[in-house]
């Protein structure tokens, strides 16, 4: 049987390491990098663009693009706050860049001390530095959706803001949406629902999906998420990354149980979990205080586990 290709996309080097106040040495970024591309990994979001006053721990960004760039068949993607950062990313070379924007008034206000709209002219500016650019060197721009499900601070998110949102930021020029359950609200069928809302009216320009297991739904969502066609599901090595309005609670989905089920369901994604595993402890090794989690890693693989080919 041949089965359909599923992008996993590792963030543990951004959305994990900004809540580790440790800085993580460049060199051990790049060898992280380059032993996950080496077990399959084609899509990372490898390095942050946020001003490194706000977080030294991506002081480093240039370097660690830098090296992600000379890794074949590796798309690398980069985080960026605001205009600054998506200049920063181009001068360095970055042929792809996430645009964080909060679907959540209260938390776009929290997180970037601005309004929603403000945020949105923003990205606006970020287009237009864009087509200032000679086309070879314009970069590819997603958008991730931050509490597309829920917010910890203002409660509900309206579904109609996360698809007149969706719609404005396809129009200011958006190459794709991604839908963030940033703080661990969503179930199955939200997910569901809200995915058919926004695709209804932007079709293939919601790709992606980001998921958090703070209530433990995180695998039953990319479910939903895979049931309505979605192939671009972001995750991490050991479910790194906490959420800063929960403290102790848990974080993104498990990089590598993500790519256990998705396989077991017939999905191909290329990686090799034997090797993903080996990496897992070595990055365990490298984090102090063990952040990480997992259930892969504590069971094994099961005798009738396949790989997809
Ligand atoms: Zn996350």
């Amino acid at each position: 049987m041949t089965g359909s290709d599923i992008a996993i996309i590792e963030v543990g080097l951004v959305d994990g390491l900004q809540s580790i106040e440790d800085f993580v040495p460049t060199a051990a970024k790049m060898q992280w990098i380059s032993a996950e591309v080496a077990a399959g990994l084609r899509h990372m979001e490898v390095t942050s663009f946020v001003p490194a006053k706000l977080l030294p721990q991506f002081s480093d960004a240039e370097e660690v693009l830098a090296h992600a760039l000379t890794l074949p068949g590796l798309g690398a993607r980069v985080l960026i706050p605001n205009l600054k950062g998506a200049q920063r990313a181009v001068a360095a070379g970055a042929r792809s860049l996430s645009y964080a924007f909060s679907v959540s008034e209260a938390h776009s206000h929290s997180n970037v001390r601005k309004s929603r709209d403000a945020q949105f002219a923003d990205f606006v500016g970020i287009m237009e530095f864009r087509r200032s650019l000679e086309p070879a060197r314009r970069p590819y721009v997603s958008v991730g959706f931050a509490t597309s499900f829920g917010c910890s601070i203002q409660g509900t998110v309206s579904e109609r803001d996360v698809v007149d949102f969706a719609c404005r930021f396809v129009e200011a020029g958006a190459d794709d949406i991604a839908l963030a359950d940033t703080v661990g609200y969503a179930t199955p069928h939200q997910v569901t629902r809200v995915v058919r809302s926004v695709r209804t009216e932007i079709g293939e320009r919601l790709k992606g999906i980001h998921l958090h297991d703070t209530r433990g739904l995180g695998l039953a969502n990319a479910v939903a998420a895979l049931d309505e066609g979605i192939r671009e599901i972001d995750a991490s090595l050991g479910g790194l990354g906490g959420c800063p309005f929960a403290p102790g609670a848990t974080g993104n989905i498990v990089l590598e149980d993500l790519v256990y089920m998705v396989e077991a369901m017939g999905f191909r994604t290329g990686v090799n979990l034997e090797s993903l595993l080996e990496l897992r402890r070595w990055v365990t090794g490298l984090l102090a205080g063990d952040p990480m989690r997992g259930n892969i890693v504590r069971a094994g693989l099961p005798k009738t586990f396949k790989v997809t080919s």
